[in-house]
């Protein structure tokens, strides 16, 4: 199999703003993602609008020169992300818009509308025939689906069962709706360790099933009516909860794996990735609140394979920093999985070509 180009461009989050939009601007030309967009396309351009409180998302003005890059070629760009399966402000496209205006995603700042792909509460899909191990067809987002071509800006962060949330993370549960983000984590169930919790109760109210029965000492969890959404975990301050993360991490891995290949096989030769290695932080972008980044920033990469962007992901952050992204936010976790079944399913390659960048 010949190799995936990945191309890598040197950036820090902090450096002046018109000459990281010049040089990413260069960088799209450059890894050849012009040409994946014609004339007269619509061009869904998927980033994330960030959480409450949060300020490690991409910035906006990070994602207009893409923007820029994409009317030039006589397309029409909008920007687009799903909702989320969980209680949130991003769990409707109503409260989802008003969030991406409050942090900057405005038309005036960017240079493009906002459209929520899969509708106003997640149930606008279309079925993606995949044949797949386990699915043979998959619930991606409606306006996804619809578009003509496709610029995935994704950043590059640790995920609390996946492991690594980057390119392939963004495309199969970011561009999945309710039903296909379900099937993701059909099997993803916690556990409540009753001797640490102290029936707080938080869980239970964040929890978007309602699945959480908070007693007078502890809580326990209702494993028929959890979806496993992770939300939980992420808020149990008692560090109470836990996941089977043998199992759960790399079913949900294969699932988001599984759930890519419907969009990479829906958008052949019209898919091009642009991955930020910036602000790269414990969680994802989907937590509340503030994060500190766990490394330094390491820059921006840009192809057409998600498989070979993400392996140069853990490869360069283990270069600088002797540990993948992944190991140091969640070490417990294999966040290999993603790569090595994406591979064999034929999502893309591990094995790629670095070509850096000297603009
Ligand atoms: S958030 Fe943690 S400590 Fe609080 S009830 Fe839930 S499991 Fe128990
Ligand atoms: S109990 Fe299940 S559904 Fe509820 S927050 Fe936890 S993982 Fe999600």
């Amino acid at each position: 199999m010949m190799q995936s180009k990945v191309f890598w461009l040197k950036l820090q989050a902090t450096a002046p703003l018109p000459q990281s939009q010049e040089r990413l601007t260069k960088l799209f030309y450059t890894a050849g993602l012009d040409k994946l967009v014609e004339t007269n396309d619509h061009t869904a351009i998927k980033v994330h609008f960030g959480e409450k409180q949060s300020d490690t998302f991409l910035s906006p003005d990070l994602i207009s020169p893409i923007v820029h890059c994409v009317r030039e070629r006589g397309a029409r760009p909008f920007l687009t992300d799903t909702n989320v399966l969980y209680k949130s402000v991003r769990d409707n496209a109503v409260t989802h818009l008003e969030l991406a205006y409050s942090h900057g995603f405005t038309y005036e700042r960017v240079g493009a509308p906002v459209i929520i792909a899969d509708g106003i509460k997640g149930k606008n899909e279309a079925a993606i025939e995949i044949n797949a191990p386990l699915n043979k067809t998959v619930s991606l987002a409606t306006e996804i689906v619809s578009a003509n071509s496709i610029i995935v800006l994704s950043h590059a962060t640790g995920h609390i069962n996946a492991g690594l949330g980057a390119t392939i993370k963004n495309i199969g549960m970011g561009m999945a709706s309710r039903k296909g983000k379900l099937t993701q984590h059909s099997q993803s169930k916690p556990r409540i360790d009753k001797n640490k919790c102290t029936a707080c109760s938080i869980c239970a109210h964040w929890c978007p099933s309602d699945a959480i029965i908070v007693g007078q000492q502890f809580a326990i969890i209702n494993e028929t009516i959890c979806i496993g959404c992770g939300e939980c975990l992420t808020l149990c301050r008692q560090n109470a909860i836990r996941f089977r993360w043998d199992n759960t991490s790399i079913n949900l891995q294969r699932q988001i794996a599984e759930h890519a290949l419907g969009i990479i096989k829906e958008k052949k030769g019209k898919i091009g990735f642009m991955t930020f290695m910036i602000n790269m932080t414990k969680d994802c972008d989907c937590l509340v609140g503030k994060q500190t980044p766990l490394i330094p920033d390491i820059g921006v990469l840009a192809g057409i394979d998600p498989v070979a962007i993400d392996q140069a992901v853990l490869d360069l952050t283990q270069n600088f920093h002797q540990k993948t992204l992944a190991q140091l936010a969640y070490p417990n976790n294999d966040a290999t999985e993603q790569l090595r079944y994406g591979e064999e399913i034929g999502l893309g390659n591990r094995k790629y070509h670095l070509i850096e960048c000297d603009f």
